[in-house]
């Protein structure tokens, strides 16, 4: 398989299959690292409001030297922001933060609203977490915003320039075909959490029938929990030590076999390297991996782990 392989979005434009992730990449870290990646054939960079770091993504954009307009960018519109008053000001605040004056990608982060603590003008460029999780006696501050409201303000940011491109993250079947039913834009992404051990294969089907594309997020499972990771798993090792490759090749290389985006995270030079170099997979290879699938793990469950409240 080719390095730099893409896929086309329904709005025409093409993402490289391969980018970096940048949460929990520590400042300072995650320029260099952004840097690195830019400068080592990356073009394709996952961002976040909620990361606290897109400043320093933005950085690393600069230092590279790569010219803006070669590079695909994507950013997320926190919780907080869901109100349709709150979603220009977002975006605002994303790209002062990354310099930059377009994203290519814009998605909804999570289904699930919380109460802005502050007014549509004040939105900081890089928030503190109390802004992000708002609390009160010690209580998460959530609210009910129709998901269609944010989704009218988000069509709104493609028609005005902001955005190339809108979708979403972390939502299911029956929340997209709500959002298919009575969209004017359709989504051009869902971001979900994808790996061996968790194949997501009713949704990924119902989304490429849809024009729908899929990035998978945590390809490697990330460690934030310290469970066991997909990358340790005996059969990706196995698979990796008999092909000469490493488990998050073969877990990356899985994923761009399925026809998914893959995201991984690092920011460790070697491994920014490593995990940009997909390979093709045999079926006998292909379908040991994907038997993984019927453990279903969840490496980021908000339900279960409180995940964003614990994390930042
Ligand atoms: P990943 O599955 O990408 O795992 C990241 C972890 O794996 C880090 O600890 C990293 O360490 C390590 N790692 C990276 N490369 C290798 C390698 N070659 N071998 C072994 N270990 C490696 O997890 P993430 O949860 O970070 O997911 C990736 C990205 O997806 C995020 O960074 C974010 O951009 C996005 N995301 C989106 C979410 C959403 O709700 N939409 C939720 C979660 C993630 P190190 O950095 O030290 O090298």
């Amino acid at each position: 398989m080719a390095l730099n392989r893409k896929i086309t979005l329904n709005t025409g434009k093409e993402v490289d299959i391969v980018g970096l992730g940048t949460w929990l990449s520590k400042p300072d870290e995650v320029r260099k690292a952004v840097k690195y990646a830019l400068e080592n054939g990356y073009r394709h960079l996952d961002c976040a409001y909620v990361y606290r770091n897109e400043d320093e993504v933005g950085q690393g954009i600069r230092e590279s030297g790569v010219p803006r307009e070669d590079i695909f960018i994507t950013s997320k519109l926190w919780n907080t922001h869901h109100r349709k008053e709150y979603v220009k000001s977002a975006v605002k605040a994303s790209l002062k933060a990354l310099g930059v004056d377009y994203l290519d990608l814009y998605l909804v982060h999570w289904p699930v609203s919380f109460i802005n603590p502050g007014t549509p003008e004040e939105t900081p460029t890089v928030p503190t977490v109390d802004y992000l999780i708002p609390k009160k006696d010690g209580k998460l501050q959530v609210e009910s915003v129709d998901p269609l409201e944010t989704w009218k303000a988000m069509e709104e940011l493609v028609e005005e320039g902001y955005v190339k491109a809108i979708g979403l993250s972390n939502y299911n079947i029956e929340k997209i075909s709500n959002v298919l039913k009575h969209c004017k834009i359709q989504p051009s992404m869902l971001q979900v959490e994808l790996h061996p051990a968790l194949l997501q294969t009713e949704l990924v089907e119902f989304c490429h029938a849809n024009k729908i594309a899929v990035t998978a997020y945590s390809p490697l499972g990330n460690n934030v929990y310290g469970e066991d990771r997909v990358v340790d798993d005996p059969i990706i090792v196995s698979i990796a030590k008999k092909l000469q490759k490493s488990p998050a090749q073969v877990c990356i290389s899985f994923a761009a076999q399925r026809g998914i985006v893959v995201i991984p995270k690092s920011v460790t030079p070697s491994r920014i390297s490593e995990n940009f170099q997909d390979f093709v997979l045999n079926q006998e290879d292909f379908d040991a991996i994907a038997s993984l699938g019927s453990r279903n793990i969840r490496y980021n469950d908000p339900g279960e782990k409180e995940w964003f409240v614990e994390i930042f």
